[in-house]
């Protein structure tokens, strides 16, 4: 069997239902969303008979394709199925490499959704059930476990290395560290430290991938540049753009799995092949040029500046025409509105709206919008609550953006600050439920009672009118999880206005 496993939970390792955002489901209680509608919705990946899946997380094949390039054989890693792992781990492993995005259910998602309706979320929930899993088979076999990813740095303290039965956690991009530190392992070297923190990769350095994913994403760039300071993805330094060979390469492994509708992700697609801050309109549209002309026939995005909506629509109108007549009507991506704010633009995120000044951003966020819905762009617009030094004001101002935009067919999704380690913001406080401002909760109610109101319309547009049951379904989850945040947020609103 192989020297070197890759593998991830439950919770990372599912057959996406046509959306991306599906994923998120991982993020809620348990006492939400039940077991058995979550592995309903949610189901894992296909399992080949020796225990192995064809179809991973993105992180796993970008592992798998740094150990191959790095002079390790095809038979010496194998990807594992998280339920079959009694098979795949065996007497000669020497390497349990686990790929991790939030742990500890503690990122700004989960820990909006944990504060709000209370519980243990699903994804905290499937990395102890794996880990539980990895431990026992240790210490039978005293194999190690090298834990990476973009969650690895919540797991970077020794008591929660010890807790978990990790040896070595890899904190940032893997290229640069993952193969002396496998080969170092496997050859039994004694580590005078355990976590590791990726120096950020050349392009070169960075090989297409050898096989599908279960997310058919594509990555065609790393680091942001525009210096956002809560932002971990901004700590890899400026855009860094993949060659067009690269991802070429990437979509051959998916058509040659017959799959011809891909994701492409990076912090900000449209600013692929950009040297600026700006979109580079002739690298853009020749990336979606080379790839229709592979045979890719749908291809989204992850995520996206709004800037780039607000300040440049020609483009956008251009390559949504080119996305239409290469057969899809509609698209979607995450933008970052943040705060309604300039006083906090100014302070933590000045560089998300440049060349503009960042007393523009309502402008921006009002006319990116705008733009968006013309082209038949979905926004899902994060919005940050919870900075170091908010004030009842600053949230007034994003209360009051967001009910400017309420006509547009957007989706507003608050999130609780996370400080993040190697961020400038790192060393600040967490924001929990207990820190809120009734306006805090004001805001909350004020984003839901906008998507309850476009969940539905959204999802008979996406579904051209197809499965009414599921439709009415949908519904019916809408407005009773709309009831529970209405509950909670009418409480706190009472509880902070009594004091
Ligand atoms: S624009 Fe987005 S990706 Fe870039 S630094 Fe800011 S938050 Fe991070």
């Amino acid at each position: 069997m192989a020297k070197i496993v890759l593998t991830a939970d439950r919770s990372l390792m599912v057959n996406f239902p046509s959306t991306l955002y599906a994923g998120f489901l991982s993020c809620f209680p348990t006492r939400i969303v039940p077991e058995l509608v979550y592995r309903r919705i949610l189901r894992p990946v296909k399992a080949n008979e020796d225990g192995t899946t064809n179809y991973p997380t993105l992180s796993l094949r970008q592992v798998e394709s740094i150990c191959i390039h790095s002079g390790f054989s095809r038979k010496d890693v194998i990807i594992a199925h998280p339920d079959h792992l009694g098979e795949t781990i065996k007497e000669d492993t020497k390497i349990v490499g686990v790929t991790v995005v939030d742990p500890l259910g503690i990122g700004p998602e989960t820990t909006f959704w944990t504060s709000v309706l209370g519980g243990v979320p699903h994804n905290r929930v499937k990395f102890a059930q794996l880990m539980g899993q990895i431990q026992r088979l240790k210490q039978k076999y005293q194999f190690k476990v090298v834990v990476g990813g973009p969650g690895a740095w919540q797991l970077s303290s020794e008591d929660r290395m010890s807790i978990y039965g990790i040896d070595h956690v890899v904190i940032g991009e893997g290229e640069n560290v993952i193969p002396t530190l496998f080969v170092d392992i496997i050859n039994q070297a004694q580590f005078t430290k355990r976590v590791h923190s990726g120096r950020v990769a050349d392009v070169k350095q960075v090989h297409p991938i050898l096989g599908p994913t279960n997310t058919s994403l594509i990555e065609v760039a790393r680091g942001c540049g525009r210096g956002c300071q809560f932002c971990a993805p901004n700590v890899a330094g400026r855009l860094r753009s993949f060659p067009v060979e690269k991802i070429l390469a990437d979509a051959q492994v998916y058509l040659d799995a017959d799959i011809r509708v891909i994701t492409l992700h990076s912090e900000d697609v449209l600013r692929y092949g950009s040297k600026s801050l700006l979109a580079d309109e002739d690298a853009l549209l020749n990336l979606y040029k080379t790839l229709f002309s592979a045979g890719i026939r749908g291809a989204f995005i992850t995520h996206a500046n709004l800037t780039t909506f607000a300040y440049q629509p020609e483009l956008i109108e251009k390559l949504s025409t080119m996305l239409r007549k290469n057969g899809i009507p509609g698209y979607g991506g995450q933008v970052g509105l943040e705060t309604g704010s300039p006083r906090l633009m100014k302070k933590y995120m000045k560089g998300k709206c440049l060349p503009l000044p960042p007393d523009e951003w309502q402008r921006v966020v009002k006319d990116g919008l705008r733009v968006m819905e013309r082209n038949r762009w979905f926004a899902c617009c994060t919005i940050l609550l919870g900075l170091p030094d908010e004030h009842s004001e600053d949230v007034k101002e994003t209360i009051q953006l967001i009910k400017d935009v309420d006509e547009r067919f957007a989706f507003y999704f608050p999130l609780f600050f996370v400080p993040i380690s190697a961020t400038p913001l790192g060393e600040q406080r967490m924001f929990i439920a207990e820190h809120a401002l009734s306006e805090h909760w004001r805001l909350i109610l004020e984003c839901w009672k906008h998507n309850v109101k476009y969940a539905y319309k959204a999802f008979t547009l996406a579904s051209q009118g197809k499965y009414p049951l599921l439709g009415l379904g949908l519904r019916v989850g809408m407005k009773s999880l709309y009831f529970q945040i209405q509950a909670t947020c009418r409480k706190m609103i009472k509880q902070k206005e009594s004091n």
